[in-house]
């Protein structure tokens, strides 16, 4: 069992409002399992289309598993198109029938004759319950090859999936595993990331246990993401921290983690560790920063609070932004985003202030401060503070997500 191929039903999926997630999180269970997906398909509510890629996929992998369009309804046809690709009768499993009755009556409403479909079950499926609704799982062995099919509701198909699909799945891969590690970089660019990691890692292909490296970049961070397969054993862990280490020795401080956390968690245990709270003053960012920190649960530890000082005058009157600072050198400067970072640290009594000030554009840009000039500054007292000029290329979504990490990272290295 080492390959999949995850098969999403659902009209609504092929709709601009609604995308598939589920093969998401099957696809992050099964590759822990060492199994790889190979292929992933989209289908409507249709019982010939199903049968058709199911019969497809059925010629190249070893486990496919259909998600969504096992409900009552008319549209959920899933049962219908496996029995049919598979060349099964279906049966009412008078168990199924019972449980779902149960249920019903449990919330004392009468069962409606349609979610009697529910209890079809291709001859020799293994029924998989589901704890959150009324559509069980199915699980066919079927020539050689194990067909899974699964709710739509990821609250329904999650559980299952942990609960019952994956202890089945373990019995047939063995102790063959993949493992993961990621090094989550900030403050470098890609290429040049690159350039330093490429000549370490094209070295991993030929390992005892070989590794694989993959470079992802997105919002101004990079990602270096390794994997191994093998038998879950000590071996597997030692090459992945091996390789781990080599890199992090050539990457040196754009590295922020290699345990998974985000760079906000990293700021925020930074922060516990030094006994330090933090104040945020952010104009063009508004608030996205303040976001960020306190999406890490615990943050209140860590966090004072913070302004969104857009206007001149909040940077003046609730910062305490020297006005004639303002008119000197413009709200977009060094001299400003310093006086808000001290100015907010001051006034909310915190150890470590920022200010961040800047274009996000498309308007309101100059020759001297283009679209993306953002200043920022991080204090933590007049002798070790720092701000910096940068200039973020991209939409306005951009350029106020580059700023918000950049000035995450900055106090990520003031700390560190
Ligand atoms: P139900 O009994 O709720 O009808 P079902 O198995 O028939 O269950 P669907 O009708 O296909 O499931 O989907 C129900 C809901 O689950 C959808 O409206 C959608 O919001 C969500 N859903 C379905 N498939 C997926 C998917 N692949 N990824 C994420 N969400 C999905
Ligand atoms: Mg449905």
């Amino acid at each position: 069992m080492t390959t999949a191929e995850i098969l999403a039903v659902g009209s609504e999926l092929l709709t601009p409002y609604r995308s598939d997630t589920n093969s998401l999180y099957l696809t992050a269970k099964l590759n822990e399992l060492g199994v790889d997906v190979r292929a992933k398909a989209v289908v409507r509510d249709d019982r010939d289309a199903i049968a058709g890629a199911l019969a497809l996929a059925l010629g190249r992998a070893d486990l496919l598993v259909l998600t969504g369009g096992l409900g009552p309804t008319a549209d959920d046809v899933t049962r219908e198109a496996v029995a049919q690709a598979l060349e099964l009768p279906l049966n009412e499993d008078a168990p199924i029938l019972e449980s779902i009755g149960r249920r019903f009556a449990a919330r004392g409403v009468p069962m409606p004759s349609i979610n009697a479909r529910q209890a079809l079950v291709p001859f020799g499926a293994e029924i998989l319950p589901n704890s959150q609704g009324t559509a069980p799982g199915l699980w066919i062995e079927h020539r050689g090859r194990v067909i899974v099919l699964l709710p739509g509701p990821p609250r329904e198909l999650q559980p299952m999936v942990d609960a019952h699909v994956l202890p089945r799945l373990r019995r047939l891969t063995g102790d063959r595993v993949l493992r993961r590690r990621v090094i989550r970089m900030a403050g470098r660019a890609e290429s040049s990331v690159d350039q330093a990691a490429q000549p370490v890692y094209s070295t991993f292909a030929a390992w005892p246990i070989p590794i694989e490296t993959t470079i992802l970049a997105s919002g101004g961070q990079i990602e270096l993401h390794l994997m191994a397969r093998g038998r879950a054993d000590d071996a597997l862990d030692q090459a992945l921290d091996e390789a781990v280490r080599q890199l992090t020795e050539v990457l040196g401080t754009a590295v922020f983690s290699i345990d998974e956390r985000p760079i906000e968690q990293v700021v925020g245990d930074l922060l516990r560790e030094r006994g330090l709270m933090i104040a945020v003053a952010e104009s063009c960012t508004g608030g996205l920063m303040m976001g960020r920190l306190t999406q890490v649960s615990g943050s209140s530890a860590w966090v004072v609070g913070g302004t969104v000082a857009y206007a001149n005058e909040v940077k003046v009157r609730e910062l305490g932004v020297p006005a004639s600072l303002i008119a000197e050198h413009g709200a977009v400067s060094e001299p400003v985003a310093a006086a808000m970072a001290a100015g907010v640290a001051a006034r909310f009594g915190a150890g470590v202030g920022v200010g961040i000030t800047g274009i996000a554009g498309p308007t309101g840009g100059t020759k001297e401060k283009p679209v993306g000039t953002v200043a920022i500054a991080v204090w933590q007292s007049s002798s070790r503070s720092h701000v910096r000029t940068s200039v973020f290329v991209g939409d306005r979504d951009s350029i106020r997500g580059y700023a918000t990490l950049a000035a995450l990272d900055m106090v990520r290295r003031l700390l560190e």
